[in-house]
């Protein structure tokens, strides 16, 4: 099959839920310049004409990192007052996935879920079992002190707080789930890979696994379409929503826009959730619908300079993307 090249594009996300009144010029500051090393490091890679796999991982990792972010240092803690990590990473050109959930001692879950990808026979590993393998693999294990940070402590001692007085948690409901990062990627061979890393929800219970590491949920990426969400993750998983997304725009032929928003502004808030997602098609399409009052989101396409957005007034430049310019043609098997 003969298929037009486009320029590459990578997206990414930290998370929906975001309120101008919580921020400080401090922490604003740090998040964007986050992002944008995160998109540049993505881009360096799909510049260097590697996989869209590569940028994804590239740039998460830099999320992670970073304890401005729900996912790796700076993860949300469970109701008992730990940190348990879940994500998962997609190929959409060969449809293989990886997925970790519930692991404590993971320094970059989304490296661990790419070698669950390439190197086991599984798509999904939890907990210890996903621990001894990131171990065989060389994948760099930390104690779990490391993903501690006071500022997410305070939340969880705000929601335990809240839970014991039996408070209604209305607006709290998206501070439990802020944060998660999320990336998808177009390389210049026209393929398309999306993931998602996220320590899940402040208080979560038992074991609680979100819909970021499950394949179609939270992430989900074919040969037409990439989805990263975040959000109220029951709802991503009830709707499937990355998939969804996925199968109005390649199966529906629904435009990349409409098919996000149907799911992200339509479905799941009717059925009471909230949240947003990033979305990509494989001639560089962009959607970033939120149903919130924000969404920390940012792109980089075919000019190089990273944008990135944080608040729901604030123009992300999407809508000013120029149609995509087929390069030359490029054979694929
Ligand atoms: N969706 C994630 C979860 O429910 C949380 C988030 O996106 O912030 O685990």
């Amino acid at each position: 099959m003969s298929h037009a090249a486009v320029s590459p594009v990578l997206v990414i996300h930290g998370g929906a839920g975001v309120i101008k009144r919580d921020m400080t010029p401090a922490r604003e500051h740090a998040v964007r310049a986050a992002m944008t090393q995160a998109l540049q490091s993505g881009y360096a890679e799909l510049k260097a004409g590697k996989p869209a796999l590569d940028a994804v991982a590239a740039a998460l990792a830099v999320l992670e990192d970073d304890p401005n972010f729900n996912a790796g240092k700076g993860a949300v803690f469970t109701h008992e007052g730990r940190n348990e990590l879940d994500a998962a990473i997609m190929d959409g050109y060969t449809l293989r996935a990886g997925a970790v959930a519930g692991v404590r001692r993971v320094k970059n879950p989304i490296l661990l879920a790419r070698a669950v990808m390439e190197h086991s026979p599984h798509v999904m590993l939890s907990g210890d079992g996903a621990e001894a393998f990131a171990k065989e693999q060389g994948i760099t294990l930390v104690d779990p002190a490391y993903f501690r940070t006071e500022e997410r402590w305070q939340q969880l001692q705000k929601a335990l707080k809240e839970d014991a007085a039996k408070q209604p948690h209305a607006d709290v409901e998206t501070a439990r789930h802020f944060g998660t990062v999320g990336a998808v990627a177009l390389d210049a061979q026209g393929h398309l890979a999306a993931g998602t890393s996220t320590g899940g929800m402040t208080d979560k219970r038992w074991g609680r696994i979100g819909d970021s590491p499950i394949i179609g949920a939270g992430t989900y990426a074919n040969s037409g379409c990439a989805v990263s969400g975040t959000g109220w993750g029951e709802f991503y998983i009830r709707t499937v929503a990355a998939h969804e997304i996925c199968m109005k725009v390649t199966q529906m032929r629904v435009p990349l826009k409409r098919a996000a928003a149907e799911v992200i502004n339509q479905e799941i808030p009717s059925m009471g959730g909230n949240g947003g997602a990033i979305a990509l098609d494989a001639e560089g399409h962009i959607s970033i619908p939120f149903n919130t009052d924000g969404m920390y989101r940012g792109w980089i396409g075919a000019d190089g300079a990273p944008h990135v957005a944080l608040y729901g007034d604030e123009d992300d430049g999407t809508t000013e993307i120029p149609e995509p310019v087929p390069a030359e043609s490029v054979a694929q098997p």
